[in-house]
Parts: structure tokens; C-alpha cells; sequence
């Protein structure tokens, strides 16, 4: 009798089970194609430079060069050999975000000090070529990962040096939303993304212009690093851009995870 109950219910609820086990077989499949991209993508990062720098190791071992020239074959090499470094560094990063529980909110983060490194930063990286603006300091503190946080902020600021032409205006602020939330901002005058990027941009390795990317030190990976950061202390990554404008990028972060400077923790949930 108990038999005959099981396949009634295996008759009643079989196409749903049937269901269910063919979303699980798509969801698998498509982790198994996302694998199978990301491994081609890093397969393709990596063969790029390496193609290259045997190319001019044959150039060096077979040809007589003058000193000028031999100069200019190393500082090439060093060029891929640094482009495959910042590659390596940008994956272990992802893997361990991805990787490692959300970050403990122990410990809390000076917001202005963290700023003015970044712009510290970028106005070294600019080299003079953009006028770099600062957030007035606000006193603010958020609680997470310190080194996470700042890796976030610089890679925001860094995209908006490297995109950005010369002569072209660069703004770094924080500021507290009515709602107790906050966000930082990273905004500048840059050549502006079209409407059909955006939803992919934070995708591992996707591109708007693979070139002028690679030529500038990009490995595809700063935006999903941001993104990922951003979600590990609960916020999250908005993006407003405009073709011929420029672009504006914030990180948005709960207001359980921030506090003016010497202020009792709120209550935050891990
Ligand atoms: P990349 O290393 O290529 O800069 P990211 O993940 O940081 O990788 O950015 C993804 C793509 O988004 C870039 O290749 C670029 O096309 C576009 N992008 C990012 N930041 C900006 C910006 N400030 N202005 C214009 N385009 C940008």
C-alpha cells in the first residue's frame, strides 16, 4: 500500500520534480560554460604576453642590436612581463573575495584618511595630465576590511585616470545620503560608456575597448574586484555614464556599517 501512495506521488509531483531537476541541469550547465569562458579568458590574458616576450627573447638571441635598441626590447619585456604580474595579482584577489566569508565588521575604517591616499594616488598616477578633486573630510568611519575598501576605491580611481584624456577633471567624494547610508564617488569628464555596456561591465574581462585597456595596464577585472568588495560589506556598485560626458561611479554602503569617528558601534549584523 505504501508503495502504491509513493507512486502516486511520484505520478502527481513528476513533472515538477522533472522541473526542478532540468533547472538544476541548466544552472549547472551554465556555471560549467561561465567556468569554461573565465579559463579560455585567462588562458588568452596570459598566451598574449608570452607570445610576445619570446618573440623578442628570438629578436635579442639572433639579431646583433645597438644599445639603444637592446633598451628598448628590455623595457618591452618589462612591459608584458608587469602586465602578466598585475593579471596574476588581480585573479588571486577575485579568488580570494570570492573565496573567504563576508569580512567581520570589527573593525572600523577612517574614511578621509583611506580618501586621501587614493587621491595621493591618482594624482601621482595622472602625472599632472587631469585636475584631481577631493571630498571636504566628513569624520566618517565604516566598518570593514581596510586593505578591501582601499583596493576598491583606487581601482575606481584608477579607471577614471586611465580613461580619461588629458585636461579632463577627476572627483573623488564621500558623502552621508538622508537615509543614513553613504557613498563614495568616483566621477570624471572621461569619454563616457554607452548605455549597452553597463549591465556587463562588472563581468570578469569584459571590455569596451580591449585596446585602450591592455594599452593602459587594464586586466578586465578591476570592476568585478569593486563590485565584489562592495557586496562583502553590504552595499553595492552603481554606474551612471554618458557617452562624451564622463562617468560616475558609486559604492553605496549600509548605514549600519558607518559612524562618525568615536561614535558607540550600531548594531551590525556579520
Ligand atoms: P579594465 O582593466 O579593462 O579597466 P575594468 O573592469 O576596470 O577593466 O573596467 C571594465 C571596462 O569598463 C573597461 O575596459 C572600460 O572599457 C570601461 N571603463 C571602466 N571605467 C571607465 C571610465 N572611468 N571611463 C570609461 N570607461 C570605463
Amino acid at each position: 500500500r505504501g508503495r502504491a501512495t509513493l507512486s502516486v506521488i511520484v505520478r502527481a509531483y513528476g513533472e515538477g520534480m522533472r522541473l526542478v531537476l532540468s533547472q538544476d541541469v541548466t544552472e549547472r550547465e551554465r556555471a560549467e560554460a561561465m567556468r569554461r569562458d573565465f579559463v579560455a579568458n585567462v588562458s588568452h590574458e596570459i598566451r598574449t604576453p608570452l607570445t610576445v616576450l619570446s618573440g623578442f627573447i628570438e629578436t635579442m638571441s639572433s639579431l646583433p642590436l645597438t644599445e639603444a635598441e637592446r633598451k628598448r626590447v628590455l623595457h618591452l619585456m618589462t612591459q608584458q612581463t608587469q602586465r602578466m604580474q598585475t593579471l596574476v595579482s588581480d585573479l588571486l584577489t577575485l579568488a580570494q573575495l570570492e573565496g573567504s566569508p563576508r569580512p567581520a565588521p570589527d573593525h572600523w575604517v577612517a574614511l578621509d584618511a583611506l580618501l586621501a591616499r587614493v587621491v595621493a594616488d591618482a594624482t601621482a598616477l595622472s602625472a599632472g595630465k587631469h585636475f584631481v578633486a577631493a571630498a571636504p573630510e566628513t569624520g566618517m568611519e565604516l566598518a570593514g576590511v581596510e586593505a578591501e575598501l582601499f583596493s576598491a576605491v583606487a581601482n575606481l580611481a584608477s579607471n577614471a585616470v586611465r580613461y580619461t584624456p588629458e585636461g579632463g577633471q577627476i572627483e573623488l567624494c564621500w558623502r552621508e545620503l538622508a537615509d543614513g547610508c553613504g557613498e563614495i564617488t568616483v566621477a570624471d569628464t572621461g569619454p563616457g560608456i554607452a548605455k549597452e555596456h553597463l549591465p556587463r561591465l562588472t563581468e570578469r574581462f569584459y571590455r569596451v575597448d580591449g585596446s585602450r585597456s591592455r594599452d593602459t595596464g587594464g586586466t578586465g577585472l578591476g570592476l568585478s574586484i569593486v563590485k565584489h568588495v562592495a557586496q562583502r560589506h553590504g552595499g553595492e556598485l552603481q554606474i551612471q555614464s554618458e557617452l562624451g560626458k564622463g562617468s560616475r561611479f558609486r559604492i553605496v554602503l549600509p548605514a549600519v556599517r558607518l559612524r562618525h569617528a568615536g561614535q558607540a558601534a550600531l548594531g551590525i549584523e556579520a
